[in-house]
C-alpha cells in the first residue's frame, strides 16, 4: 500500500525527532535558513514524497513461516528517478529509512547526478538465513515494491547486507514481472548481467580520492599519514586497501565484532584473506586487539567511520583525536558531534560528498544499461575522480566565502539544487 506520507509538524519544525531522522531533519532546517527558503518548501523538502511499508512473509527451509517488514521510501524525484541503496539489518526502521533516503537526495545534487534520493531496507539479520531464504526474501519484497520502482521511476543498490546477488535476484523478478529483461532498474549488479566495471570499489575509491585530497589540503604528506577505519565491508574493506596502496599506514580497523591494531601499519591484503576465512577481522595474527571505541579516539590523521550512523555523538566527539574524519558511512556524526568537531578543529568530510563514489558509478552503469554500451574500467574510474574532485574542490570554494563547515556547505549546495528544482517545475495542479 502505498502511504500518504504527512509526518507531524513537530518533526520538520522543532526536530523532535531522534537519531538518524533528527539529524537529517536538523542539517535540513539549518541549510533552510542559511538559504532563506519559505516553509512551505522546507515542509516539501523535509517529507518524503512517497513511501511504502511492506510485509515479507518467507517461507524457511524447515517448512515455518516468518513475516518481515520492508520498506521504500523516496525522498524526492525533483530532478529525476529516486536512486538509493536497500539495506538488510536487524536495525532498520522506518526513521532510518526516511533520513537515508533525503541523505541520497542531498548527494545526487551535490554531485550533478540526475536522481533524487531513495532508500530501502528489510528488518533482518541476513546472517540468520540461508542463500535460498535470502533469495525468497528478496524476491517477495521486490514484487511487493514493483509498483514503484523501475528504470525511470526508482533504481535500487546494494547496502549494508546486501550485494550484487541481491540486486541480481531483484532485476530477475522485475524483469519476469514486466516480461523483458531490465538491467537499468538496479545497479551494483554483476557483470555478467550489464554491471558496471569499477562498480564493486568506486565507493572505496571515492573515499580515498576525497581522503587523500584533504590530507593534502592540510598539509599532510600521503606518504606516512596514518588511517583507522571502521567497518570492514564493502566500503571499510575497499577503502583500507587502497589507503594503504597510497602509501597511508592503516593502523586500525574494526567489524561488528571487534577491532585490531598495528602502530607501524596492518597488512591489508593478509587482513583481508584472515576476514574471508573467519568472517572477521578479530583475531587477526599480524595485530593487537583494541576496544573497538577506541578506533575512534586514536591520534591519527584520518579517520574513516564506514559501518553505520551515529557512531560520533555527543558523548565520544570530544575524545576524536583525528585530523580529518571521511565518512564512508552515511551518518555517522550526529549534529552534535558536528559542533564539538568543529570546535575542536577536527575537518569533517560529510558523507554526501565522501562517499558518493557508489552512486556516481551507479549513474555510469544506469547509462551504460540505458544506451547497452559498456565502458572501460579506466574509462570509468577517470570520470569518478573527476567528479569527486570537481565536488570537492565546489565545496571548499563555497566553504570559503561563506565560513561553514564543509557538511553545512554540501548541504546548503545539494537543497538550493533540488528547492530550485521545484520552484522552477511549479507546484501542480
Ligand atoms: P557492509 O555490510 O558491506 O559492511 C558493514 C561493515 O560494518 C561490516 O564490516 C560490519 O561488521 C561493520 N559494522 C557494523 N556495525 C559496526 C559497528 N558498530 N562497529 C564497527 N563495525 C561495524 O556495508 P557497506 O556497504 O560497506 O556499508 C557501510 C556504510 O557505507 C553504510 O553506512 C552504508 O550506507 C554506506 N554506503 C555504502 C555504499 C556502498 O556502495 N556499499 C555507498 C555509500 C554509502
Amino acid at each position: 500500500m502505498i502511504l500518504d506520507t504527512a509526518p507531524p509538524r513537530h518533526d520538520v519544525a522543532s526536530g523532535a525527532a531522534e537519531g538518524p531522522l533528527g539529524n537529517a531533519h536538523s542539517q535540513l532546517r539549518s541549510a533552510v535558513a542559511t538559504l532563506g527558503l519559505d516553509d512551505g518548501i522546507h515542509r516539501m523538502l523535509a517529507q518524503p514524497r512517497r513511501e511504502i511499508t511492506v510485509q515479507v512473509p518467507l517461507r524457511r527451509d524447515d517448512g515455518s513461516v516468518e513475516v518481515l517488514t520492508g520498506h521504500r521510501v523516496q525522498h524526492n524525484f525533483a530532478r529525476g528517478p529516486a536512486k538509493g541503496g536497500v539495506r538488510y539489518s536487524p536495525a532498520v526502521t522506518l526513521d532510518e529509512v526516511r533520513a537515508l533516503a533525503m541523505w541520497m537526495t542531498w548527494k545526487c545534487a551535490l554531485l550533478d547526478v540526475p536522481y533524487g534520493g531513495a532508500k530501502g531496507g528489510i528488518t533482518i539479520d541476513p546472517r540468520n538465513y540461508s542463500t535460498r531464504e535470502l533469495e525468497r526474501v528478496t524476491r517477495r519484497y521486490t514484487s511487493e515494491i514493483l509498483p514503484v520502482i523501475g528504470p525511470e521511476r526508482d533504481i535500487p543498490a546494494p547496502d549494508i547486507g546486501t550485494d550484487e546477488q541481491t540486486m541480481a535476484w531483484m532485476m530477475d523478478t522485475y524483469s519476469v514481472a514486466v516480461g523483458y529483461t531490465a538491467p537499468a532498474m538496479v545497479t551494483g549488479k554483476p557483470l555478467s548481467i550489464g554491471g558496471s566495471r569499477g562498480r564493486a570499489a568506486a565507493t572505496s575509491k571515492g573515499v580515498v580520492h576525497i581522503g587523500l585530497a584533504a590530507l593534502t589540503h592540510h598539509g599532510i604528506p600521503v606518504a606516512g599519514a596514518t588511517a583507522a577505519v571502521q567497518g570492514f565491508g564493502k566500503v571499510g574493506a575497499g577503502a583500507a586497501r587502497l589507503l594503504a596502496e597510497a602509501g597511508v599506514a592503516v593502523v586500525a580497523v574494526s567489524d561488528q565484532y571487534g577491532a585490531v591494531h598495528r602502530t607501524g601499519g596492518l597488512d591489508v591484503p593478509a587482513l583481508t584473506t584472515h576476514l574471508e576465512a573467519t568472517g572477521s577481522v578479530v583475531g587477526f595474527p599480524g595485530a593487537d586487539p583494541l576496544d573497538p571505541a577506541a578506533l575512534l579516539e586514536l591520534e591519527v590523521d584520518l579517520l574513516v567511520p564506514a559501518a553505520v550512523e551515529g557512531v560520533l555523538h555527543e558523548a565520544n566527539a570530544a575524545s576524536v583525536r583525528a585530523r580529518i574524519v571521511v565518512e564512508g558511512a552515511n551518518g555517522p556524526t550526529t549534529a552534535a558531534a558536528d559542533e564539538v568537531l568543529a570546535a575542536n578543529g577536527v575537518l569533517v568530510v560529510p558523507d554526501i560528498l565522501a562517499n558518493a563514489g557508489g552512486v556516481i558509478v551507479s549513474y555510469f552503469e544506469w547509462v551504460q544499461g540505458n544506451q547497452s554500451y559498456w565502458w572501460t574500467e579506466a574509462e570509468v574510474d577517470h570520470r569518478l575522480e573527476q567528479r569527486m574532485l570537481m565536488a570537492w574542490n565546489g565545496l571548499l570554494k563555497t566553504r570559503r566565502s561563506t565560513g561553514l563547515t564543509l557538511r553545512e556547505a554540501a548541504t546548503v549546495i545539494a537543497v538550493e539544487k533540488v528547492a530550485q528544482a521545484h520552484q522552477i517545475r511549479g507546484i501542480y495542479p
